[in-house]
């Protein structure tokens, strides 16, 4: 577009905008991104990538255990964390140059520094300022740590990833994806772990049933968790941390992390100052077209707080340059989005949880199914698989997926394309089983379970 340096200038080379300038570059754009940190941003360099290396060190302790029920004498190798982390480390780097290639090869100018907006058309970066037609936001997020006397001695997950030493104890707070991620994974290591919770339940929002069962195989596998519980102080000396609850209880420990949310990356961006709105902790209002509230300029991923994950950024991304550079005007679908949880043993799932589904479509039937996994009848670990389905009553459409247990991510993926063809649970039923499998379990299932509103309704009777 003449009279502009750029039609597409980009802020932030996490997974969200790295897709989008490449994307755009490849539809004919002229396009720049500036990135203040390491090209590959939240997901390849400090959160899903590095962490789910972790959990697969982690899981070594399982399998080296189970082994001897199979045949093999084994005894539990010794571990070296500095090892693992320099390892990650080395992987973390080549990820890192993939996507700066990956950039270099869309023809995408990538500029170092951190992008401030001057005007709905102009960013400074350092000491120079570039001019584009369109300007996406995708600055991502940033960890969240509540500001109570002595949180500096916290950790987050950015620390946790590189940390010297493996902790001999950890005190971890909060109760979502990435405490749990955690709590595995240093459990695993050797760690004694605390998590601390203010609700009664970890992972709000998920199936409740798996909520429990995953707490239940936590503490089974040595993890403390106290709930109901809040922080007030931390302390810190050359021993560790000392934290003070609400309930009057010291807490000792070598680290403290905090995995209590995360905040959208749009501080002194000058956003607000050009018209850009932001909403509820700052994150970037926008239209469904991921349009802000300055016409040329959009965002996409984390800064905007929709659906915080990486895929999500990803398809938000897409729908962006399928609408500006191609012409074709694309609301991101936020329906049927499967997720995972890389807990010990891990969670996948799929659509509605019962209670939503309720509310959304009235009469719902459950499926659900809990069983001891084929490998663990030998090794007699004490873990179980658990699986649900919720199915619409009116029309006998699979609403929701829910898994805990080994390779549930895996599973679930396949499931969420079902899903998202809207099929029922007939077609479930007439699919045929893999045997011996777990999977095979969700097309299986036929005993509905009891309604719980028909329950609540006649106590007596049902
Ligand atoms: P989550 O929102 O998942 O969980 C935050 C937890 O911290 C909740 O248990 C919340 O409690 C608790 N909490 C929030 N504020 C406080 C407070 N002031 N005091 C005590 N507890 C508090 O955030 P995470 O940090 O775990 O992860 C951030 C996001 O990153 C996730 O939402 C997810 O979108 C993404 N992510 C995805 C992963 C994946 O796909 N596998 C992995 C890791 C992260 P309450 O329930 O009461 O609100």
């Amino acid at each position: 577009m003449p009279g502009y340096d750029y039609d597409l200038f980009v802020i932030g080379a996490g997974s969200g905008g790295v897709r989008a300038s490449r994307m755009a570059a490849a539809a004919g754009a002229r396009v720049a991104i500036c990135e203040d940190s390491r090209v590959g941003g939240t997901c390849v360099i400090r959160g899903c990538i590095p962490k789910k290396l972790l959990v697969y060190a982690a899981h070594y302790r399982d399998d080296f255990e189970d082994a001897g029920a199979y045949g093999w004498e084994s005894r539990l190798p010794l571990f070296d964390w500095r090892r693992l982390i320099a390892n990650k480390d080395k992987e973390i780097d080549r990820l890192n140059g993939v996507y700066i290639n990956l950039l270099r090869s869309a023809g995408v100018e990538l500029i170092e520094g951190r992008g401030r907006l001057l005007d709905a058309h102009r960013v400074q970066v350092g000491e120079r300022s570039f001019t584009a037609e369109t300007i996406l936001i995708a600055t991502g997020s940033w960890p969240f740590v509540p500001p109570i006397p002595g949180a500096e001695h916290a950790i987050t997950s950015n620390e946790a990833l590189h940390l010297d030493d493996l902790p001999r104890r950890i005190i971890i707070v909060g109760g979502g994806y990435i405490a749990v991620e955690f709590a595995g994974i240093f459990a695993n290591l050797g760690t004694e772990v605390t998590i601390i919770i203010r609700r009664e339940e970890l992972l709000t929002g998920f199936d409740d049933d798996i909520r429990i069962a995953l707490a239940q195989t936590m503490r089974a596998q040595g993890i403390n968790i106290r709930v109901c519980e809040n922080i007030v102080r931390i302390d810190a000396d050359a021993a560790g941390v000392t934290a003070r609850t609400d309930t009057g209880h010291d807490l000792s420990a070598d680290k403290i992390l905090y995995a209590t949310g995360r905040l959208p990356l749009t501080q002194d961006m000058g956003l607000e100052e050009v018209g850009v709105r932001l909403g509820r902790g700052g994150a970037i209002a926008v239209d469904a077209f991921s349009r802000t509230s300055v016409p040329n300029i959009y965002a996409v991923g984390d800064c905007t707080d929709r659906m915080n994950l990486t895929p999500v950024a990803l398809h938000e991304a897409m729908c962006f340059v399928r609408t500006v550079f191609q012409g074709v005007p694309t609301e991101p679908d936020y329906e049927n989005v499967p997720t995972a949880v890389f807990s010990d043993p891990p969670i996948g799932t799929v659509g509605l949880t019962g209670p939503v589904a309720r509310e959304r479509f009235g009469k719902v039937d459950i499926y659900k199914s809990r069983f001891r996994p084929l490998k663990h009848t030998l090794t007699g670990r004490d873990e179980f698989t658990l699986m649900k389905l919720v199915v619409d009553s009116a029309t006998d459409r699979v609403l929701g997926c829910h898994m805990l247990g080994a390779d549930a991510p895996e599973i679930i993926q396949g499931f969420g394309v079902a899903l998202k063809c809207g099929a029922t649970k007939a077609q479930f039923d007439a699919t045929i089983g893999i045997h011996p499998t777990a999977a095979e379990e969700f097309v299986t299932m036929r005993t509905k379970e009891p309604d719980p509103e028909a329950q609540r309704l006649d106590p007596v009777s049902s």
